[in-house]
């Protein structure tokens, strides 16, 4: 029965690496028919605070990458303590009075493992055998007090007592690994298999920072990223399904996932992948729930625009982002303002570049004309339909660019017929005849 874990410490936002390496313990438990849990590991206390616990469990159920069990490492302490106290009184590790490390004048008393000094090998799952000479690491320390163990006592003595089969985690650990073993093997628990997982890289090969690359789950939710495509993302970061598919869902790549597919070398964050991904995600989120998302962001910097027109901008909305953020970009820009009201316009720029105010009038009027013969209700390729021989007879820039710019205002939008059918009939002329009175 496989069981894995991951076992953040609650110091800070959550990496996205751990996200990773978060999913490919759930995806290997979970295509082995075994459990995964998380465990806090909050056993340095100066650097944890109990708001970056609170932030540890919202980052996983905002993954969906959720645990069968979830524990922390704090409550224990009492049988850490049993454990310590049962390897002092069979001499596998002593407590020592030596001088503080700050203060060679204060005696303190830590508890040290006795170091066999052998040569240690286990054989990573990813990097196959490894070796490390344990002698330089002499007797070293494993608690503070009987009370207060070190990271790598607690470690090993949760994961021997959760029965953790494989401990899949970041490469950074696997110099901790001969240490951990010597403990394991003193506490007389059986080792589980390893695996270190590569490291995930910035673009120019350095270590992806939470702090130089913005890289915690926090930042990437309030980019507007989809947690699905996020993790879809990250699933191809350092393994590969060893076909073309791309896009996978969770339970797809419970199917598709083992370890032999895992990558030695580091993998780079492409951030363009990334959102290609999350594109592919946003367009197959279903219309009410699109429509319910749009709205909120909308409504957050526009309370008044009226929701039956925002409805009819969704598929324009929807051909323009790639995650919410852009929407509240666009918002933000007043992209969409037009839509709701008339926009100012500058005379000056009413005529195309190539073209002038009298031709721009022309053009408007002879417009104007074919909108008007439109029935009441009409679409984006009736207006088009209506002006398409002319625009091609007299240049599409000097008869389409006046009329697109007196109905936007701006230099980019969507084409003339795609805003004529959205703000309808009698605010297109009206529109219209207002530029045309603009014209000198
Ligand atoms: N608490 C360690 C960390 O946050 C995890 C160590 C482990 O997975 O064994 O890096």
């Amino acid at each position: 029965m496989v069981v894995t874990r991951i076992a953040p410490s609650p110091t800070g936002e959550m990496h996205i690496g751990t996200v990773r390496t978060a999913l490919f313990n759930y995806l290997y438990a979970k295509h082995h028919g075994g459990t995964y849990f998380v465990r806090i590991e909050d056993t340095d206390k100066e650097r944890n605070r109990p708001e970056w616990v609170d932030a540890i469990w919202r980052d996983f159920e905002w993954c969906g990458i959720l645990p069968d069990k979830r524990y922390i490492q704090s409550e224990h302490l009492e049988r850490h303590r049993a454990l310590l106290t049962d390897l002092v009184n069979r001499d596998k590790a002593y407590v020592s009075k030596e001088p503080a490390k700050d203060d060679a004048s204060r005696t303190v008393e830590v508890v040290r493992l006795r170091n066999p000094g052998t040569s240690v090998t286990f054989t990573d799952l990813i990097r196959g055998d490894v070796t490390f000479d344990t002698t330089e690491l002499g007797d070293f320390v494993i608690a503070r007090s009987l009370s207060d163990p070190l990271y790598h006592f607690a470690v090993v003595a949760d994961d021997g007592d959760a029965g953790v089969t494989h401990v899949l985690r970041a490469e950074e650990h696997i110099s901790n690994t001969p240490r951990q073993i010597l403990i394991q093997e003193a506490l007389g628990m059986p080792r589980p298999a390893y695996g270190h997982l590569p490291l995930i890289l910035a673009p120019d090969r350095s270590k992806l920072s939470k702090r130089k690359h913005g890289a915690s789950v926090t930042v990437y939710r309030d980019r507007g990223f989809i947690p699905e495509a996020m993790i879809n993302y990250l699933a191809l970061l350092g393994w590969n399904p060893g076909t073309e598919q791309e896009i996978f869902s969770l339970p797809q790549l419970v199917t598709a996932f083992d370890l032999d597919r895992v990558h030695h070398a580091g993998a780079v964050f492409d951030e363009t992948k990334l959102t290609w991904f999350n594109r592919e995600y946003l367009v197959r989120v279903p219309e009410e729930e699109y429509l319910r998302n749009v709205l909120e962001r909308v409504h957050r910097a526009h309370p008044e625009w009226p929701e039956s027109l925002i409805r009819t901008l969704l598929p324009i909305i929807k051909e323009r982002i790639s995650l919410w953020g852009d929407l509240d970009a666009t918002i933000a820009a007043g992209e969409l303002d037009f839509f709701f009201a008339p926009p100012t316009l500058d005379a000056g720029r009413i005529p195309d570049k190539k073209s002038d105010a009298a031709s721009a009038r022309e053009h408007l009027t002879v417009a104007a004309k074919a909108i008007d013969a439109l029935p009441e209700h009409f679409v984006a390729d009736d207006v088009k339909n209506a002006l398409w021989d002319y625009a091609t007879e007299k240049g599409r820039g000097a008869v389409l660019w006046p009329l697109r710019y007196s109905l936007s205002g701006r230099d980019r939008s969507p084409d003339p017929f795609t805003i004529a059918a959205l703000i309808g009939k009698a605010e297109t002329l009206s529109r219209v005849t207002k530029a045309m009175e603009l014209l000198p």
